[in-house]
């Protein structure tokens, strides 16, 4: 009855109607485990807020947001400090997603939410399925602090069940040097770059179903500070984008996009290139 009078609080341009819709945002506010800085849960309604700032249109992609049907499910609600369960939710969530026949972008929290994501993604695709990472971090460690699941361990837990050879790894530029022997020894391990070894691959994983985890901090603070662990000499914001064009028209099958730490941030740089790599994705490759 309200319609008229109040404004739309979903994503900017929508849908309503979530059995037309094909593509899916998904907020998952899980901040646990990270080592430095917290605050990552806020990233899902921030980025949202700024989202709603940008156009609809991409004069890159020469598409706008208005041809696409994508669907707001909200947030997911997690108990909060119990890694365990929180699990349990975000695979189940994941699962339904993935029968239903949709394109899931996951926004983060922690990095530590790809791992059950992955296994659902892994579960549904077997070995077909390709995992791109983008991070300043390799994400290998078996354990960090003593603990297993940390978000300094993601990849490596993803590798506890999907072959090696199926990750590909870019823009990586800090870590363990055991981190960096393992990872040049196993994955497909490209550190310091991302659009150049990214051409060089794209052909291997054309005719591949795709997912993409993006850790923020891959592009450099001086373009998105607002992250937990941040790390300098990453590439630009523009790379960032181009990275999402060298994509277009991929079997991308769902991302997510985590470590965006709203507490952290400087006039909401970060949460705004974030919402600008949400719409490119939709309209290049989701
Ligand atoms: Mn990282
Ligand atoms: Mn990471």
């Amino acid at each position: 009855m309200f319609s008229n009078m109040v404004t739309d609080c979903g994503f900017l341009g929508s849908s309503k109607n979530y059995e037309e819709s094909k593509i899916l945002i998904i907020g998952v506010p899980m901040d646990y485990t990270v080592s430095f800085r917290p605050g990552t849960r806020f990233a899902y309604k921030r980025i949202k807020d700024v989202f709603n700032l940008l156009e609809d249109y991409s004069p890159f992609l020469n598409r706008s947001l208005n041809d696409k049907k994508y669907y707001d499910v909200g947030e997911l609600d997690l108990p909060y400090g119990n890694i365990y369960k929180s699990f349990e939710k975000i695979r189940e969530c994941t699962k339904t997603v993935l029968q239903d026949g949709k394109k899931p972008i996951f926004i983060g929290g922690e990095h530590l939410i790809s791992a059950p994501i992955i296994r659902e993604f892994y579960e549904f695709y077997r070995d077909e399925l390709v995992v791109l990472h983008f991070d300043a971090h390799a994400d290998l460690r078996e354990e960090y602090m003593g603990e297993n699941y940390s978000h300094a361990s993601v990849m490596r837990r993803v590798l506890d069940f999907m072959k090696p050879e199926n990750l590909y790894q870019f823009g990586i530029r800090s870590g363990t040097k055991e981190e960096f022997e393992w990872a040049q020894r196993n994955t497909n391990f490209y550190p310091f770059e991302v659009v150049y070894p990214l051409c060089s691959i794209i052909d291997d994983i054309r005719n591949r179903p795709i997912y993409i985890t993006l850790d923020i901090d891959v592009v450099d603070p001086s373009c998105a500070p607002g992250t937990g662990t941040p790390e300098f000499g990453g590439i630009s914001s523009k790379e960032i984008l181009e990275t999402i064009y060298i994509l277009k028209d991929l079997n991308v099958v769902g991302m997510d996009i985590v470590e965006v730490s709203p507490p952290y941030d400087l006039s909401d740089m970060t949460s705004i290139l974030a919402a600008k790599i949400i719409r490119e994705s939709i309209l290049s490759f989701l």
